[in-house]
Formats: C-alpha cells, structure tokens, sequence
C-alpha cells in the first residue's frame, strides 16, 4: 500500500493551472496573483515630511541662521509656490511635499513660532531629518509583487497605493462535488433512526470555502450504479471531481468501479494511513483529478487535508506549508501499522491530543486545531515525544 508521501507525489505530479482571469481588486481577498505588478512611479512620489514641522535648508543652518522666517505654510497634497530664499523656512504637515530647497525638517516639538518666525531649541541637525526621500521605499517599474503571491491585506493595500484596481489572478477550478449513500439524508428533512444527515457536504463545501472554491455542481446520489454513472459523466467536463463514500469494501462501494468504466484512470485506490484509508484517485480524460473520500466524517476531512489540498497547493503555484513539530503531551498507544492522523490542540506547552472514538465519531476534529501524525514505524509515543502537525 502506498505511503501518503507517495500518494501527494503522484497528485502533485498530475498539477495543472487552472488558468487566468481578470479581476477587481475589490475581489481580490486571498486570490494568487498570476502577473507580476511593477511599482508605476517612485514611493514615496516626493520627498515626504514625516512629522510636522518646519523645513528649513541645511545650507542656512550652517551659516549660523537660528531664526527663519516662515515663507509658507504647506499641508499634505500642496505644492509650496515657491523654493526657499535664504533665512526663510515652511511651517509643514506631515505628509506634504518638502521643496528641494529645503532638506531638514525640525519637529513641531523642538520649535518656538512667534507670530511668522520661529526659532528652535536644538543644537544639531541632520541632513534629510524627518524626510522620507522620493524613491527610497521603491523605484518606478520595480517589480514589487511577484507572480504567485496571495492577496492578503499587505498586498492588497500596497495594490491600492499602486493604483492596481485590475488584477490578473489565478483562475479557481472547476468543482463537481457529490456525497453517496442511501442512508444519508439532507439536514433540516425527517430522520429515521437508520439513517445519518449529511455532514459531509456541508464539511467540504465549508472546507473549499476556505480556498474561495465554491462547487459548480452539487448532488447527492443514492447507491446506484446507474445513477452514479449517470451524474459522473456529466462532470468529466470539470477540474476536479470529490466524491465521499463508497470506495470501501461494502457490497454498495461503487465508485471505483463505476469511475473506471466512464474513463477515469485509476492513479491509486487505499493509502497507508488510518483514517482515510480506502480513498480512490483518479485522473480524468481532462487531465483533472478525482477525489473519491471515504464517507466518515473524519476520514473525509483527514483526505481532504492531506490530498485534496496538497493539489490545490501545488495548481496555484504557492509554498509547501513547513511542516510543524511540537512534544506530545500525554502519552499514545500505536494502534495500528499505519501513519495514523489525530485530532489534537496547539498550547504554548505543546500538543495536546484530543480522544476520539473512530473516525465515525462526528465530534472528532470539533475542538482540534491541529492534525497530528503518529508515524506507522514510531512505536507508543511518550509525553516529550516531538510530533509532526499540519494546522486545521
Ligand atoms: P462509506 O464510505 O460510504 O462506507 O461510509 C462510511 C460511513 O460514513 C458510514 O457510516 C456512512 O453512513 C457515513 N457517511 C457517508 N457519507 C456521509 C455523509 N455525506 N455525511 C455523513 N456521514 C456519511
Ligand atoms: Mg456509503
């Protein structure tokens, strides 16, 4: 059986753009850049006073002038009408555009202003004080932002201040999801006692939420072949399908053989992991994947991060995330010889493992915020044992 390493590389191999659109950067929260964005003109655009003050010319000051007379006062988004003459300064806001003839600016703070002169109680001066200098932050035509960069709030903003209200961005698959089961009835409708509400479509529409994919199609369908094959085919024409339950040993597990026969190439059906072992994946005439999850609410989540997002990682371009290592915090048994996956919570003292039934058990993943991997060859583990973890 394959090892889950084994099993990301062959996805990861199969990766593929999902292409490219335009869109307004007022969409554009947490989407991947695909252009480069190149700064249209020098930051700051002018020499920029950084605190309120008067601006005075070092050459002045160095010939022994104390006293300045005030030639202007100038607010931020004014252009001083004239350069400085000699003994003469601006009163200056923060944020305004310091004229090239002066290059000092004192602070508010350190200056005495009688009617339109003023005259200031420091010894010493530095060229450029209090001025951020046009250009120093970037140049025009730098590129700032780099392809495959994701538009969190610093890249949003710094899109803004480049007046970059159209942005080219990597385009969001095409997603078929369907849940199978004839005992899986919609939340909100009659519940028999034989039957369960289905958690998983709510578990993956909310999980793909997260990477702003909502599903272009989404069915429930009962266990039959027919059917099955029927709402499949339909499908072949998307990125990606996910499909949950069925692929186990059950008598009603049709997928993988229903998914075969409307040519879906088998890439590997069951990974070395508990929960999630009976997960099938193939790849589509498309070239997209399917992910068919086991159907408990826990192994579906489970798959989900280990598989599904592993794909969407490596289509969009972006980082692998580091993998995370904290001491386990209690001891735990080995179960079984498999990489086993559980539910645990991150602490300042380290990981804490949150007891569950079986991956069955709806309340599993409720309170974690991290999925801890206890390795197939690691033997019991002991509190202190450092753990591997990817965060929930
Ligand atoms: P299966 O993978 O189809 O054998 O299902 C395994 C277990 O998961 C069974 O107990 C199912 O009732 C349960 N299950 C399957 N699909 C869903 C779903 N959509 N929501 C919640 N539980 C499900
Ligand atoms: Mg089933």
């Amino acid at each position: 059986m394959l090892k889950y390493t084994e099993a990301q590389n062959i996805i990861t191999s199969l990766a593929r753009s999902f292409g490219q659109e335009e869109i307004a950067l007022e969409d554009a929260d947490g989407r991947v850049l695909a252009e480069g964005v190149p700064a249209d003109r020098d930051y700051p655009p002018f020499n920029r006073a950084t605190m309120d003050g008067y601006a005075i010319a070092l050459r002045d000051w160095e010939s022994g002038v104390r006293g300045f007379k005030i030639q202007q006062v100038v607010y931020a988004g004014q252009v001083a009408a004239a350069e400085l003459t000699a003994g003469t300064c601006y009163k200056i806001m923060t944020g305004a555009p310091v004229p090239l003839s002066a290059d000092v600016v004192i602070r508010r703070e350190d200056a005495v202003q009688t009617d339109d002169t003023v005259t200031f109680n420091i010894e010493t001066v530095k060229p450029f004080q209090n001025i951020a200098r046009k250009g120093e932050d970037m140049h025009e035509g730098d590129v700032i932002l780099q392809k495959g960069m994701v538009c969190n709030p610093s890249v949003i903003s710094l899109l803004a201040s480049l007046g970059k209200v159209k942005l080219m961005v990597k385009s969001l698959p095409k997603v078929a999801l369907f849940t199978t089961g004839d005992e899986v009835v919609e939340p909100g409708m009659p519940v028999l006692v034989s039957q369960i509400r289905n958690s998983n479509q709510y578990l993956l529409k909310s999980l793909l939420r997260k990477w702003l994919i909502k599903p272009a199609v989404y069915q429930h369908i009962a266990d039959d072949q027919e059917q099955l094959k029927q709402h499949l085919t339909k499908a072949l024409n998307c990125d990606m399908i996910i499909t949950c339950g069925g692929v186990s040993a059950g008598d009603a597990d049709y997928l993988p053989e229903v998914l075969e026969s409307i040519g879906v190439k088998k890439l590997f059906h069951k990974v070395a992991i508990r929960p999630g072992k009976p997960i099938w994946c193939g790849q589509m005439p498309n070239g997209g994947l399917v992910f068919a999850l086991p159907g408990n609410p826990f192994s579906c989540h489970v798959t989900f991060k280990l598989f599904i997002e592993t794909y969407l990682i490596a289509c969009f371009g972006l980082p692998k995330p580091a993998l995370s290592q904290l001491p386990l915090l209690s001891a735990k048994a080995k179960k079984v010889n498999l990489d086993e996956f559980f539910p645990a919570r991150v602490s300042n003292d380290g990981l804490l493992s949150i007891a569950f039934n079986s991956s069955g058990d709806i309340k599993s993943a409720l309170v974690a915020d991290a999925l801890a991997v206890h390795p197939a060859d690691a033997g019991d583990l002991i509190a202190g044992n450092k753990v591997m973890f990817i965060s929930l």
